[in-house]
């Protein structure tokens, strides 16, 4: 390892919790964060095997949404490693379009999952961030566009993006950095209906820049560089890493 990279992004020593870690984008950046050097907790509903969850993580089931305390969840890491560094909020849902009549509960629903959850998260840990800690909000390109049949999604994500501005100027002062990681089209199960229809696949691929969708290991260098001391100065703001899609005006 080069011994100057090495000081920057190295995340030994740290302590991080990742929600919405049992697959997809929370489990790639989990497993990232702990090839880093971070010890890392990662959180969702799901039961998996030891072989199952990501490697190098002590995955526990937790529902972000179940009522239960999170303070008790972050003391409890806190305490065993010494200390909490970084909360990475991957969890999140989206809703397909259904029946008029229950458009306002997917909509409470999609708010409570995506900004909501992530806000008690945050209030839960920042107590046992000692002084220096880094916050990670998963967003979407979806917090600065707008996209159809999706309103709760659209401003749940636009939501969280001015959350963590608030929480990044609330915190600063305590040495906590608050920062959005903005995904493109990621191959995922979120996103499973898209990718396997040919012409929406296509279409999203040259909705971007690169010409391609992301894939979870693409979102894996920019939560390392938020998560670490390379990002030192940089808090409260957006880090698209979308190939290029809120840059390109036209679809050719
Ligand atoms: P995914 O494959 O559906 O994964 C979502 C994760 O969130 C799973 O680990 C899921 O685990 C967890 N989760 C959902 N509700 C939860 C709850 N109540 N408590 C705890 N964990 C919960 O989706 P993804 O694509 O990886 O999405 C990860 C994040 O990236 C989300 O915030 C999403 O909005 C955002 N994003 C995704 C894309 C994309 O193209 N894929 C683009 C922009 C933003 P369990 O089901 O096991 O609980």
């Amino acid at each position: 390892m080069n011994a100057y990279l090495d000081k920057l992004f190295s995340l030994d020593g740290k302590t991080a919790i990742i929600t919405g870690a049992s697959r997809g984008i929370g489990y790639a950046i989990a497993e990232g964060l702990a090839g880093a050097g971070a010890a890392v907790v990662g959180v969702a509903r799901s039961e998996l095997s030891d072989e199952e969850s990501p490697k190098g993580v002590v995955y526990k089931c937790w529902d972000v949404c179940g009522g239960s305390d999170f303070s008790d969840f972050c003391r409890n890491v806190a305490k065993d490693n010494g200390g909490l560094d970084i909360l990475v909020n991957a969890a999140g849902i989206t809703l397909p379009p259904g029946a008029e009549e229950d458009a306002e509960a997917r909509f409470r629903h999609t708010i409570e999952a995506d900004v909501m959850a992530v806000f008690r998260t945050c209030k839960s840990a920042i107590p046992f961030m000692d002084g220096a800690g880094s916050i990670i909000n998963v967003t979407s390109i979806n917090s600065v566009l707008g996209f159809p049949d999706n309103p709760g999604y659209v401003a749940a994500k636009g939501g969280l993006r001015m959350l963590t501005k608030a929480l990044a100027v609330d915190f600063g002062a305590a040495g906590i950095r608050v920062n959005n990681l903005a995904p493109g089209y990621v191959h995922t199960t979120m996103t499973q209906a898209s990718w396997t229809d040919p012409e929406l696949r296509n279409n999203r691929a040259r909705h971007t820049i690169l010409g391609r969708w992301g894939e979870p290991s693409d979102l894996v260098g920019a939560a390392i560089f938020l998560a670490s001391d390379a990002s030192s100065y940089v808090t409260g703001q957006d880090l698209f890493v979308d190939g290029g899609w809120i840059a390109k005006g036209l679809i050719t």
